[in-house]
């Protein structure tokens, strides 16, 4: 390609690292056996699929019995919640999530609710950290399952897991969390944080698209998802992706090694380029926690600007980034994230995420500021609403 690309919408999906799909190579071409053939040639995919198994498990602190994989992260997330529904129902029918989850959470909440299921969503505050006093008020008896993401895809905010897992466990109740965002970037530890279930995806940390895996804490009652054969112990049937979960073994393999340095850097060019579009850019927000943040995440709002509008500017000089979530963008309601998080329409609908990787370089950060800059300008030239503010601060 010729044409000068700066990929910054790595929250959406990133690039699968060379020395991931070298190692999925061969489980394409010559190593193609079943693993749930007996003959020896199939022992060597069912070896590898354990040893991916074992280094995600040694990455969350978890056993390798408590890792379910999935076709990626929405499957994961529906999995939890339905599985925990059923399987907790005669406890009763309560869920507590939050405003700002992914679709694959929030859409699932909605089909439980026409279950019969109750879902409370809790408020977040304008950093986008939830309300630990309205969480623990809306704990009930008949409370099942709380389901709060790790990150956020959006803004990038890192919610207080610990304390909320605490909460869990001293009430009880089982604690999911989306993690999607957050594997590979921050350290967990499902023990340190009391989670009970966790969803993952490999094509958000330079793994493969179409493989995930729900962990499962022993002991927690859960059901089948996908119900035919006896692969992953009989609770997700269907023969494994055999390749993909070799490259998401060794996604988390290169992110675990990786996570000081890698964060390190990118948390730099992060703050570089947010406090160059704050300075330098008039009537603009950031949107998240300043500190409580993914190392790779910036979400911007521009007063007097059509959000779309600078997308398709921007991808003009080469630069891909977001205007939301990747499942908003397409349509006109403002993101769910940034109206819980008080932006009022208007301003919510002038929003940028842009998201950083390992090869992000200062380079790229400092021409796309410059890009902004100019396309800024240039939008806010055209807009009549930008005219009216102007002459009214005139005056
Ligand atoms: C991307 C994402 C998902 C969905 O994962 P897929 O593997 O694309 O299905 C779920 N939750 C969050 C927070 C995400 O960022």
């Amino acid at each position: 390609m010729s044409k000068k690309l700066i990929y910054l919408d790595n929250a959406a999906t990133t690039k699968t690292a060379p020395e991931v799909v070298e190692a999925m190579l061969p489980y394409f071409t010559e190593n193609y056996g079943n693993p749930s053939s007996v003959y020896e040639f199939a022992g060597i995919s069912k070896k590898a699929v354990t040893e991916s198994r074992e280094i995600i498990a040694g990455a969350l602190g978890a056993d390798q019995s408590e890792i379910y994989f999935t076709a990626g992260g929405s499957e994961a997330d529906n999995w939890a919640l339905k599985a925990a529904a059923e399987a907790y129902k005669s406890k009763g029918r309560h869920i507590i999530t939050t405003k700002i989850e992914h679709h694959a959470i929030l859409h699932t909440c909605e089909y439980l609710e026409k279950q019969g299921y109750e879902v409370t969503y809790l408020d977040v505050d304008e950093t986008g950290i939830v309300k630990m006093d309205q969480l623990k008020k809306a704990v009930r008896p008949d409370t099942i399952l709380i389901s709060v993401m790790f990150a956020n895809n959006e803004i990038g905010t890192v919610q207080p897991v610990k304390e909320i897992g605490e909460i869990a466990k001293e009430k009880g109740i089982l604690f999911h969390t989306d993690a999607v965002q957050a594997f590979g970037q921050l350290p967990i530890n499902v023990d340190e944080y009391h989670i009970d279930m966790l969803s993952s995806s490999a094509h958000k940390l330079n793994g493969p698209k179409g493989i995930g895996f729900l962990y499962i804490r022993k002991g927690v009652k859960i059901r089948s998802f996908v119900h035919g054969g006896a692969q992953e112990r009989k609770r997700r049937a269907g023969t494994e992706n055999v390749p993909g979960i070799v490259g998401f073994g060794a996604a988390v393999k290169r992110a675990m090694e990786t996570m000081e340095e890698r964060t390190r850097k990118e948390q730099e060019l992060r703050d570089h380029l947010i406090d160059r579009v704050l300075k330098e850019v008039p009537y603009v927000r950031l949107n998240g926690h300043r500190t409580k943040r993914l190392p790779n995440n910036t979400n911007f709002s521009f007063q007097f600007i059509e959000g779309e509008s600078l997308l398709i500017m921007l991808d003009m000089e080469g630069i891909c980034g977001s205007s939301g979530s990747a499942c908003t963008s397409g349509s006109l309601d403002p993101s769910h994230v940034l109206l819980a998080i008080g932006l009022p329409h208007e301003i919510a609908h002038g929003s940028l995420r842009l998201t950083l990787s390992d090869e992000t370089t200062m380079e790229d950060i400092d021409y796309t500021v410059e890009a902004i800059k100019k396309i800024v300008e240039r939008l806010r030239s055209m807009s009549p609403l930008y005219e009216d503010f102007i002459k009214k601060s005139a005056r």
